[in-house]
Parts: structure tokens; C-alpha cells; sequence
């Protein structure tokens, strides 16, 4: 049976990408090397929209999450961190851990901060040193008006601004720059079409500033910033990187900018609308009140049993899907069109649900779905 994966992370991987990263190992002091992770490195500011530099870091995303938060805080700094899912909830754990407390804005699942809400916050807390967002919250397919969240963020403080971009960053039209972020973070297995195992992060001239200066009292090592910022200003790594992955991420940061940015985000936008209408027409309902372009959450409708529904689309059909999480386990399932998706994935991942509710014993007019998918794309 064909395997194809929907999940936001892993995320399936062009052949060419994989192929590149069967060649045999290169060391990562030669010169062939260092070429290709100065292109990398080239590539990624394009990626993030930013002329400031992209580190690499061989870890999963929140290995990331947790370079930034070391390097930058200290015991005793206020940093406010908002919870909207998972993932937010995880930056005010690594807050903690480092700083020895958090302002924590827990919002319900499902939807975003206001930027109203957030100036409030800022206006009670002048001298919080950082605010901790999340572009798009991958547990409840919900993404953040970050633009305006961090033009509120450099309107009331001098907070810096940290953005949870994984699921984020390719799907969602993004410009470090312009936007005034102060640290970006992305991983390999989201958007960037590639295999789990790579942190990228994105880090402003302020944020430099205040790494490095607190160089050395940060608690940590392998996962310095600080290092990792000397390394790159020579296109090197402070230790042995990921060398295949980083060979992979060559090819993949190709393709995307064959494609073009802009491109590439209008793509996560209509992939996602369609299969909203494809979700919707099947008597399924939303969850997101402002739905991300990397992930779409859906109520499971009443009567269909997530185990059933889940085993269906697996077993029968190859598909995998990711779970609710929390207290929408059994409630909600989210489907992934974040990467290397195409229209024609959109009219699978739809026709196999139907196959799947079919198998089940749900009822609904065959071929709804997908017909809502084709005039999503075709017209009517
Ligand atoms: C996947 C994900 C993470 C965690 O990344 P890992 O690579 O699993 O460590 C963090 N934040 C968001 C929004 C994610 O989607």
C-alpha cells in the first residue's frame, strides 16, 4: 500500500531532496561543504525574508525554542509568553525553566491573541524583557496576525519579540524584517519539505546584541546562540552539523526559491481553502475561528469514533492524519497540507476521508467532498 503522511511534522520529502542526502558523507571542514551551507545559509535569509543571520542548529524545533530562551534570558527577567495551544504552552515551560517565572496569557484553543489584548499586557508588565508568540499553533490549526502583534510589541516596549514560526515559516506570508521580529524559529520536518532534525533560527541585530553581551552567563552549551552567531559569520558551524540533513535542506531551499516566497505562501492558502470546502461539504465543521495555512483542524462529526476513523484512513488506505491533543483527543483530527503538497494531494486526503466515513457507517453523499475540492481550484 502507498503511504502518504497528512501530519504537521514529519512532512513527506521530494525524491530529489532524499536522493541528495543518499550521496556519500562529505567531511564538514572541506571546501564542498562550506560552499553549501554558505548557499544554505544565502537561501534561508531569503526564506525568512531577512538580512540578518539564519543559524542552523542540528535538533528538532524545540531545540530551537530552547536556544533562544537560554541565550537570551536570565533568573529573574519577565517574559510574557502566550498560550494558545501546545506549542505556546511550551515557551512558557522553557520561560520558566530559565528565567524562574512567566506572564502567561492562556487564550482558548482555537483562537489568536488581539493585539488589543497584548498592548493591555504590555501596558501592565513596561518592563517585560521579551514576548513569546506563535505564528501558527500547530495543536489547534489556528495562525496569529503577527504583523500586528509585534508592530503593538515595538509600539509599547522594547520587549523583544520571539516567534514559534515552525509551522509557520513557507506557509505563511512572513518578513522578519520589515515586521521588526526579533528571533524566528523554524524545523526541518515542517514547511521545508525535509526530514526532522534541523533548527533554523533567524536572529535580529538587537537580539544579537543581547546574546552576546550575556554570553558568558548562560546556562547552556551545545545549544548556544552565541556560538552558533560567531560560527556563522564564517559559514561554519560551532560543532560537527547534521551533514546529510544540511546537504537535504540545500536542495530543498533550491526548490523554494525556484518556486518563489511569494508563490509558495499563496500556494499554503489555497490548499488550505480547499480543503476547508472539501472538510465542510462533507457535514464536517471547523475548528479555527482564523485557521492556519499549514494545518486544518475538524470537528469529527457526531457519531464518528476517532479510533474507527483513524484505523479506516490507515489501514485501508495508507493515509495518516494527526490526532486532537489534550482535551480535543477523540474530538477534533487535523489534516496537514504544509510542504511539498500539491492540488491533486488535496483531492486524496478528501477522497480517502470519504472512503474512510464510508467504511464506517457515517452518511453522506459520495463524492461531496471532492467535488467541493475540484470547485475550489476549477470554479463551479
Ligand atoms: C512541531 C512544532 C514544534 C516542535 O518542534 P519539534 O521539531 O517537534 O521539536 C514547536 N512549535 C510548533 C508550532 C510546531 O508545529
Amino acid at each position: 500500500m502507498k503511504k502518504r503522511l497528512f501530519t504537521p511534522g514529519p512532512t513527506p520529502v521530494p525524491e530529489n531532496v532524499m536522493l541528495s542526502m543518499a550521496a556519500p558523507i562529505i567531511h564538514h571542514r572541506n571546501p564542498e561543504f562550506m560552499e553549501i551551507l554558505q548557499r544554505v545559509h544565502e537561501n534561508l535569509k531569503y526564506l525568512f525574508q531577512t538580512t540578518q543571520p539564519v543559524v542552523v542548529l542540528s535538533c528538532s524545533g524545540t531545540g530551537g525554542m530552547e536556544s533562544a530562551i537560554s541565550s537570551i534570558f536570565r533568573e529573574g527577567d519577565k517574559v510574557i509568553a502566550i498560550n494558545a495551544g501546545k506549542f505556546g504552552e511550551r515557551w512558557g515551560e522553557l520561560v520558566r525553566l530559565y528565567t524562574g517565572g512567566c506572564i502567561e496569557e492562556t487564550v482558548p484553543w482555537g483562537r489568536a491573541i488581539e493585539p488589543g489584548r497584548l498592548k493591555e499586557l504590555l501596558r501592565e508588565h513596561p518592563d517585560a524583557k521579551g514576548v513569546c508568540l506563535t505564528h501558527s499553533e500547530t495543536s489547534t490549526g489556528t495562525a496569529a496576525d503577527i504583523r500586528a502583534l509585534s508592530a503593538v510589541i515595538r509600539e509599547e516596549s522594547d520587549a523583544l519579540v520571539l516567534v514559534d514560526g515552525i509551522t509557520a515559516i513557507g506557509a505563511h506570508e512572513f518578513h522578519f524584517d520589515d515586521w521588526g521580529i526579533d528571533i524566528c524559529i523554524t524545523g526541518s520536518q515542517k514547511g521545508l519539505m525535509m526530514p526532522p532534525g534541523l533548527a533554523l533560527i533567524a536572529v535580529s541585530e538587537r537580539a544579537q546584541d543581547v546574546i552576546n553581551a550575556a554570553e558568558d552567563s548562560a546556562k547552556n552549551f551545545y545549544l548556544s546562540l552565541a556560538k552558533a552567531l560567531k560560527a556563522h559569520s564564517g559559514d561554519d558551524t560551532p560543532f560537527t552539523p547534521a551533514v546529510s540533513l544540511v546537504i537535504g535542506l540545500d536542495e530543498a531551499l533550491k526548490m523554494i526559491r525556484q518556486e518563489g516566497i511569494e508563490t509558495t505562501w499563496a500556494r499554503h492558502e489555497s490548499l488550505a481553502a480547499a480543503c476547508r470546502a472539501g472538510c465542510t461539504a462533507l457535514g464536517m465543521e471547523l475548528f479555527s475561528t482564523s485557521p492556519s495555512f499549514a494545518v486544518t483542524p475538524v470537528w469529527l462529526p457526531e457519531g464518528v469514533e476517532w479510533n474507527a476513523f483513524n484505523k479506516a484512513l490507515k489501514y485501508s488506505n495508507g493515509i495518516t492524519v494527526a490526532a486532537g491533543q489534550d482535551d480535543y483527543k477523540g474530538k477534533i483530527f487535523r489534516i496537514s497540507h504544509l510542504g511539498y503538497y500539491d492540488e491533486l494531494d488535496m483531492l486524496t486526503i478528501v477522497g480517502a476521508m470519504e472512503r474512510a466515513l464510508k467504511e464506517i457507517g457515517y452518511c453522506f453523499p459520495v463524492g461531496a467532498g471532492v467535488t467541493a475540492v475540484q470547485q475550489a481550484f476549477l470554479g463551479r
